[in-house]
């Protein structure tokens, strides 16, 4: 199957997962793989519909559908977070993120669940 089947298949999963649990229309409006000149790389779903209320009372499921999905993608992200919308309750986008070295060390000097106002950390493998 080429990247671009399995991406078709695995939004329309994670859309179908995250509709049920949350009893509310959550629209995957496009999932991505992507390469950054660093040596990042991995796959963002941007979203629609999705809150930070959602993320907070159901993370322990929503990281596990994440999971699901970048195993179906062949990837093993280190770092998995959702972007907000700033100044909102909107998330953006959801990412899975193999991290470069470099990239590591900047979000490893950061704390918590909120480094930043525009980001939501819902996994972080230190190494
Ligand atoms: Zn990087």
């Amino acid at each position: 199957m080429t990247l671009t089947e399995q991406l078709l298949i695995s939004r329309g999963e994670l859309e179908n997962k995250l509709r049920n649990m949350l009893g509310k229309p959550i629209f995957l409006i496009e999932m991505d793989g992507f390469a950054l000149p660093c040596g990042c790389s991995g796959a963002t779903i941007n979203t629609r519909g999705l809150q930070v209320d959602d993320l907070e009372v159901f993370e322990e499921y929503i990281l596990k559908y994440l999971t699901d999905t970048a195993q179906s993608l062949g990837i093993d992200p280190s770092f998995v977070f959702a972007r907000l919308i700033p100044g909102t309750s909107e998330i953006a986008s959801l990412n899975l993120r193999m991290l470069c070295n470099h990239c590591y060390m900047d979000f490893a000097r950061g704390s918590g669940k909120q480094p930043r106002p525009d980001i939501y950390i819902l996994r972080f493998n230190r190494k």
